[in-house]
């Protein structure tokens, strides 16, 4: 999760998992279909694939068995690239969002922000009426560049540097050996087709990124006056650089690879930092953005910094130029007429997939949480919020670190001294429930008498102000990480806090109420929600950092070796899985999710065990319609190309095939699809 100091802040996504916002999406399979052809399950994540006759079993298929029905009665709405319960219960939290953006009785600082916000979003008339004409001025001083002192002063300047794009991201991070303060993390900037993997080797999703992106910029660039054959030039002058800089940016599975903090923990101060690049300037450009920073600062990528500096260079100004251009220009197409942006929904329908647009409301919703996220959750939260459901969810926590406890001392193949340290982390865990009691103070921030791009410029402005004045600060338990909404249905451990952090927007049908029997309690909140967090403490990412969220090794040499064996042998038996068509699972991509589900599911066995007559049948049914979704064919390449998540179906299936309570539930045997030798049969811990 990265923060970019100097664009929106709230960008983070759990990548798929809430697909709502539209991520990747792409183009129908061809016409031979490739959907199907998964192995050993079928893709039920495709809607196609499923009619009322197939027969199921869950000696076969359980997230089938269990989810059939739901699929059959159950379409993905219009604007949408996937619908699972997750979004189901989004939308709820969403529709009381939207009621609050009306209610005039709201007379709060915050309501008034978001009130104000929204409006702007909904009046097309003002906005038709000011078209692009406030992108002109940056459009033309970007469009003057003719060589590479006027690239520097337009990164450098006081002026445009917090917005320009200058070739580097900047999150605001607490540092990897120190996790109480806060320092600045330079790194490689977003690619236009996402993963620095797609330039070398491109695939149908880099496709479907390209045409949506060209297609998009041609029209944006075209209402600035340029003309489309010049801005398909540009476009593509863009991509040939990004090409270059691609060669030394790590790839999407690089990141998500065990050795990533090891790599990338590169801390430097400002003088080392700077001396990286002699051309580039990497130093004018701090100052442009007014950071006086002289602590410590982690350079993620110094090949990348270097490679840069030697792509700096006059012969490859009108390329800068371009991608500077094209990436100024695509920030905004939410943000200006409704042409552009009913041209930016038939793209989304042309290359992701999506059918149809979300209503104006929902549309003009997303907007105003996405910039003003910190507004919109304190008047929710003040409306909706229950102390009673925050005490009720942090009691099931600890319920659930009580029996974690037991898992970990039984533990049979680590050391005493391990499991020790192990244990001395879980009680470490910081339990966050609900919503934070303390927010970030928004009085400073005001929007009246702007209009909508105006607005967006302050809240920006607002955010990046704030995020450089914590630079060098100490963290403040009381604040909880920004980068994740909690009218989300979501939840996450932070590894660098130590602590779990169930949201607000997850506290709802179908995932908890007040009147769920113990079983599906249990493969709710026991096995699939908090069970699943405390696992990241313990999972080849998590088990890096040690109770306090410092990374530091706290492992035996030997039982770090038998632990890696078990985390690779996972790994392995994940990329023998065909997800559908030619796809199969990339199980450096998501060994750490599914290791995080099998234990979470371990533990929640362990808490039936001492439940008498407990139903097995309504637990394991429970836990595979947590796990349903469906998505269009864009949104699933996505998701087993470049997720974190495995596809859901194998949520279901992988984590329940390592129990012996589910072989004994269903008497699956040798032959059925299910079924796992015991010596293939994976547990972590
Ligand atoms: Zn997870």
């Amino acid at each position: 999760m990265k923060k970019r100091i100097l664009s929106v802040l709230l960008t983070f996504s759990l990548v798929l998992m809430a697909g709502s916002t539209g991520t990747v999406n792409a183009k129908q399979p061809a016409e031979d279909n490739v959907i199907t052809g998964g192995k050993p399950w079928i893709d039920s994540d495709f809607k196609e694939n499923i009619s009322a006759d197939l027969k199921t079993d869950p000696k076969d298929d359980l997230h089938l068995y269990a989810n059939k029905d739901w699929i059959l009665k159950s379409d993905i709405p219009d604007g949408y690239t996937n619908w699972s319960h997750y979004l189901e219960r989004e939308l709820d939290v969403k529709k009381q969002c939207i009621g609050l953006l009306k209610d005039e009785s709201l007379k709060s600082h915050d309501a008034e922000l978001i009130q104000t916000y929204n409006s702007l979003v909904l009046d097309w008339d003002a906005r038709n009426e000011i078209g692009v004409s406030e992108l002109q001025d940056m459009y033309d001083q970007i469009s003057a560049i003719k060589s590479i002192d006027d690239i520097t002063k337009f990164m450098t300047d006081k002026k445009t540097a917090d917005e320009a794009y200058d070739f580097l991201s900047y999150s605001l991070s607490v540092g990897y050996n120190d996790p109480e303060k806060y320092l600045v993390m330079v790194g490689s900037p977003d690619l236009l087709l996402s993963d620095s993997a797609e330039y070398s080797k491109r695939t149908e999703l880099g496709d479907m990124y390209y045409g949506y992106k060209k297609d998009m910029f041609v029209c944006m660039a075209e209402k600035m006056g340029m003309s489309s054959k010049d801005a398909e030039e540009c476009f593509d002058t863009a991509i040939g650089l990004e090409t270059e800089l691609a060669k030394k940016i790590l790839t999407t599975e690089e990141k998500l690879k065990d050795d990533y903090v090891e790599k990338t923990n590169n801390e430097m101060s400002f003088k080392e930092m700077v001396s990286l690049t002699k051309e580039f300037p990497l130093e004018d450009i701090f100052t442009g953005m007014n950071i006086k920073y002289d602590g410590i600062y982690i350079v993620e990528e110094p090949d990348y910094l270097k490679w840069l500096d030697k792509i700096y260079t006059d012969e490859n100004v009108e390329a800068m130029k371009d991608l500077i251009l094209v990436q100024y220009l695509l920030k905004y197409p939410t943000r200006i007429d409704k042409e552009t942006f009913d041209k930016r929904n038939e793209l989304f329908g042309k290359y992701f997939g999506v059918s149809g647009t979300v209503s104006d409301e929902e549309m003009a919703y997303r907007e105003v949480v996405s910039l003003l996220q910190i507004p919109m959750q304190k008047v929710y939260v003040e409306k909706y919020g229950s102390a009673e459901d925050k005490k009720k969810m942090e009691d099931l926590c600890k319920e659930v670190i009580d029996t974690y406890r037991e898992l970990l001392s039984e533990n049979d193949w680590a050391s005493d001294e391990t499991k020790e340290y192990a244990i001395e982390k879980l009680d470490k865990i910081t339990i966050y429930a609900a919503y934070p009691e303390k927010f970030r103070d928004t009085s400073n921030l005001d929007i009246e008498g702007c209009s909508l791009i105006e607005a967006g410029w302050r809240i920006e402005k607002w955010n990046n102000d704030y995020m450089k004045s914590l630079i060098g600060t100490n963290k403040d338990h009381e604040m909880w990480f920004e980068g994740c909404n909690i009218l989300e249905c979501n939840a996450f451990y932070d590894r660098q806090s130590n602590s779990i952090n169930m949201l607000l927007g997850m506290m709802g049908e179908p995932f908890f109420s007040k009147d769920m029997s113990t079983e599906e309690l249990y493969a709710s909140i026991a096995a699939f929600w908090v069970g699943h967090e405390i696992s990241h403490a313990f999972d080849n990412n998590g088990a890096q950092f040690d109770a306090y969220g410092q990374y530091r090794d706290w492992w035996t040499a030997e039982d770090k070796k038998e632990f890696q064996r078990r985390v690779s042998k996972m790994s392995g038996y994940l990329d023998n899985i065909v997800a559908f068509g030619d796809y199969h699972f990339n199980g450096t991509n998501v060994v750490s999710e599914m290791a995080a589900d099998m234990t979470g599911l371990q533990c929640a066995l362990r808490m039936a065990k001492k439940v008498d007559g407990f139903d097995y049948d309504k637990f394991f049914t429970k836990y595979a319609q947590m796990n349903v979704n469906m998505a269009v064919y864009g949104g699933e390449v996505a998701q087993v190309l470049q997720g974190e998540h495995p596809l859901y179906y194998s949520r279901t299936n992988v984590p329940v095939q390592q129990f012996e309570e589910f072989y004994e539930t269903y008497d699956v045997k040798e032959g059925d699809a299910m079924y796992l030798a015991p010596e293939d049969r994976l547990v972590i811990w």
